[in-house]
């Protein structure tokens, strides 16, 4: 195992992924301790740009990985931006159908009415 201090967080390159109402980020190989790793980016009814999610994370490195080393994190940055774009416009309808559904479960709430 390396040991040596490392004091900034070094760059992720991270893939955007659909699953469900969530966008997610997955590092397929975490500049930290080699391994992949997922992060959430957003809700779809949100509607927010998951790029915005991007930026420093706490790694999620187990314990092979000096405290040292997990403490700077790493900085999660869109490796695939191609790929980024093209999966958006794919699941834009999703993204939609996802922003229906919560304002449907949220208008239930409010009636005291389940989902
Ligand atoms: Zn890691």
């Amino acid at each position: 195992m390396d040991t040596a201090r490392i004091t900034s967080s070094p760059e992720a390159r991270a893939r955007l992924i659909f699953s469900r109402d969530i966008w997610l980020w997955g590092v397929p190989n975490c500049p930290l301790c080699s391994e992949k790793h997922t992060h959430g980016a957003e809700f779809h009814w949100r509607g927010t740009h998951p790029r915005k999610s991007l930026g420093h994370r706490v790694g999620h490195c187990d314990s092979s990985v000096s405290v040292e080393r997990q403490g700077v994190g790493y900085v999660l940055v869109d490796g695939w931006p191609e790929e980024t774009d093209k999966l958006i416009v794919k699941h834009a309808a999703d993204v939609e159908r996802a922003k229906v559904r919560h304002a449907i479960r949220e208008r239930a709430k409010a009636q005291g009415v389940a989902a």
